[in-house]
């Protein structure tokens, strides 16, 4: 059995009392300072003289405040009277942050808590300080707030940038921000600009340090950009030039220094930092007298600033580059604008001076032509024909330039409304009409069905003319005209001009619509001027439409054109009344041609679809134009005369199957033999149906009904 250890013996318990005290004072890491209550330091232990940079013998005897900073040192024998007089503590038992004098003179952040130790039966009181150093945790506090003053700053510069930018407030903000960030006197930001291939140095921001009348002109040359600095050797030029950081937080010790004039500000520390991009030096920014240390460890605090100043620089001269390009380029627009009114006038002034002797060539060119007094032979009348002939294309040409000159200075006006097509389209056959005639060339064109378009109507018919007439000038004799027209996209009516002509080469689609570029044609007895296209492109563009065209050398052209749909034409397109799966009226109509010799009967058929208004109907007088016109129409049904001049309905079909291109296309005969015989052959050559005359026009829409869809009712 073991014993409990023997109790020790007072003396052995002292001994213990007194090493558990001497290890505390000497091994703990807070400072421990015993003071009596008259406020005079008894005892400081070796953290308290570590602490405060002071022996134990140079403290011991004096006073506490020897150790306090001037402001607490005054208060304290004040305070210790009045604590020991019975009013509350404000240190004792509660502990608070405060500041303690170094021997060096410097204030040192503590914590100190004060105990009260009383003997009893014992007046005499004393007083044991504890202090804890609270530097580092001040430094990192310290760190921390900077750093977040340093995001605040970079966070505006970056969000603001636009703002800042527009109001030239950018680079001044961060100079200021950098000088209150880092606590200094001066600072100064710039951008590195090649001059001469040397790196040079335009000042973006800087604080004014001038002195005097001289430095103040150096200082407004410096700050408005007209000075670069370009000294690669200065303490600012190691920087731009070299990209060198240059440091010194002592700069009289600086062997480099370049002197400063005399009357500059002394400068006692500086920090240079370069601003680098993809390895080029982009700008610079610098301080001079921070009140913080000048060192690596700021350098590397600075690095976020230092890369948004490489962002904000590249950010910057972006912009800069635009804003002048914008400039540049208005001032090649009203360069243009300029140029193109002289044009203008000068052209209407030239078309002015021509057409007073044109008038007198065209008026007695026709007065020679038709003096029934005195005719002219018949070769003088084929050269006045000439004249009179040469004197209207001249005309022509000069209002078609005219026309363009117009549109290019802005100077076209238009009277947009809503424009019947079929009237438009119906116009401009008519004017073209002769000239078609006289080449045997067929113009079809589909039933008035009641769609407009926003236009202006003569630009519009200028347009139809212009395309009518190119569709005859370039095509064959005996050729045909197919006009057509459908709802496109976006709300616009295209419509198409196609003809059977020479066509036009892949290669060389892309110059039409050129002004003077006639495509070679200028070699060929097919006269024109090179303009009509081009003007008629501007014209539709300028009431918002567009121009196209499809061809293939010998297989015709299809030019087209799209201009908006006028309001009404829209909303009935647009109706909710309409069936969804039923064409709106034009809307992709399906196309039926009538190959039919006599015009009472086309009379009568061009009637009966305008009725209907569900179906397109063109149509053909004979087999052959009847025949080229499927070729370019390529109608969805084909209503044929069987007893045709020439050509009968039987052939016509044969021709019609012999073609893969036509072969489908259903064939409905149209005949006035009604014998059952008749009717009986016309089912074995493969007409789609055989309907006789007199029509029966139920019989009729049946048919169309069976091959083409239902109508709309
Ligand atoms: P031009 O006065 O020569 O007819 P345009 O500007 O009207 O001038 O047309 C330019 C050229 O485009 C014509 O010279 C012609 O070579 C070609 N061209 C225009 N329309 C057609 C067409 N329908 N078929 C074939 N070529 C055409």
């Amino acid at each position: 059995m073991t014993l409990p250890p023997a109790p020790l013996s007072a003396e052995k318990n002292l001994e213990l009392a007194l090493a558990r005290n001497q290890a505390i004072l000497n091994q703990a890491a807070v400072g421990i300072i015993r003071i009596s209550s008259r406020g005079i330091i008894e005892q400081i232990n070796p953290f308290a003289e570590r602490l405060l940079g002071y022996t134990s013998a140079e403290l011991t005897g004096h006073n506490v405040s020897k150790i306090m900073p001037q402001r607490w040192a005054s208060q304290h024998d004040e305070y210790l009277a009045s604590y020991l007089a019975g009013r509350p503590p404000s240190i004792i038992g509660i502990g608070r942050e405060v500041s303690a004098l170094h021997k060096s003179g410097q204030v040192i952040p503590v914590h100190l808590a004060v105990s009260e130790v009383t003997v009893p039966g014992q007046d005499e009181v004393e007083f044991i300080g504890i202090l804890s150093d609270l530097s580092e945790l001040h430094r990192s506090r310290a760190r921390e707030q900077a750093q977040h003053a340093l995001l605040q700053v970079l966070h505006k510069g970056m969000t603001d940038f636009p703002v800042l930018m527009s109001s030239d407030q950018l680079w001044p903000f961060l100079k200021e921000a950098l000088c209150s960030l880092t606590e200094s006197d001066y600072a100064l930001i710039g951008e590195v600009i090649p001059v001469n291939d040397r790196p040079s140095m335009k000042i973006l921001a800087i604080t004014d340090l001038s002195w005097n009348d001289d430095s103040r002109r150096l200082m407004s040359s410096l700050s408005s950009g007209d000075m670069m600095l370009s000294n690669p050797d200065s303490l600012l030029g190691r920087v731009f030039a070299a990209g060198e950081v240059v440091m010194t937080a002592d700069l009289a010790s600086e062997t480099r220094r370049i002197g400063f004039p005399p009357g500059h500000p002394a400068l006692h520390n500086y920090l240079g930092v370069p601003i680098v991009d993809q390895g080029a030096v982009i700008g610079m920014y610098a301080i001079a007298n921070s009140r913080q240390t000048v060192d690596s460890e700021l350098l590397a605090r600075l690095e976020p600033f230092t890369a948004t100043c490489a962002v904000l620089i590249q950010l910057y001269r972006s912009i800069n580059e635009r804003e002048r390009f914008t400039r540049e380029l208005e001032q090649a627009h009203a360069e243009q604008a300029r140029a193109s009114r002289a044009k203008t006038e000068f052209l209407s002034a030239m078309s002015h001076e021509l057409r007073t002797p044109l008038n007198s060539i065209i008026g007695f060119s026709q007065l020679l032509l038709n003096n029934r007094k005195q005719p002219l032979a018949e070769r003088q009348a084929a050269q006045a024909e000439q004249i009179l002939k040469s004197g209207k294309h001249l005309l022509t040409l000069i209002n078609d330039i005219l026309d363009l000159a117009r549109i290019e200075s802005g100077r076209l006006s238009l009277s947009l409304e809503a424009v019947a097509v079929a009237e438009v389209v119906g116009e401009s056959v008519a004017s073209i009409g002769a000239l078609a005639a006289a080449r045997g060339i067929a113009i079809s064109q589909p039933a008035a069905d009641g769609l407009s378009i926003f236009a202006d109507f003569t630009r519009t018919k200028q347009v139809l003319i212009n395309l009518l007439s190119n569709a005859v000038k370039y095509n064959h004799d005996g050729g045909s005209i197919a006009i057509s027209w459908q709802v496109g996209g976006e709300g616009r009516l295209r419509i198409a001009v196609r003809d059977t002509g020479i066509g036009i080469p892949a290669a060389r689609l892309g110059e039409l619509f050129q002004p003077f570029n006639r495509l070679d044609a200028e070699h060929s007895a097919i006269e024109g001027t090179g303009v009509g296209l081009a003007l008629t492109k501007q014209l539709v563009e300028h009431m918002a439409g567009e121009i196209g065209v499809d061809s293939a050398p010998g297989a015709g052209s299809c030019f087209w054109f799209e201009l908006p749909l006028a309001a009404d034409s829209l909303a009935n397109l647009e109706s909710p009344a309409r069936p969804a799966d039923t064409p709106a009226p034009g809307m992709q109509l399906r196309q039926v041609l009538y190959i039919e010799d006599n015009p009472a009967n086309q009379r009568l058929m061009w009637d009966i679809f305008e009725d209907l208004g569900a179906w397109t109907l063109s149509c053909a007088a004979d087999a052959g134009s009847g025949l080229r016109q499927v070729k370019v129409q390529r109608p969805d049904l084909i209503l044929l005369d069987i007893n045709l001049p020439g050509m009968d309905g039987y052939a016509v079909l044969r021709a019609l199957r012999g073609d893969p291109a036509t072969r489908g296309i259903p064939v409905v005969a149209l005949s006035a033999n009604a014998m059952p015989d008749d009717l009986k052959r016309g089912r074995q050559a493969g007409f789609a149906a055989y309907l006789t005359k007199p029509l029966d026009i139920a019989g009729l829409i049946a048919v169309l009904e069976q091959h083409l869809g239902e109508r709309d009712a």
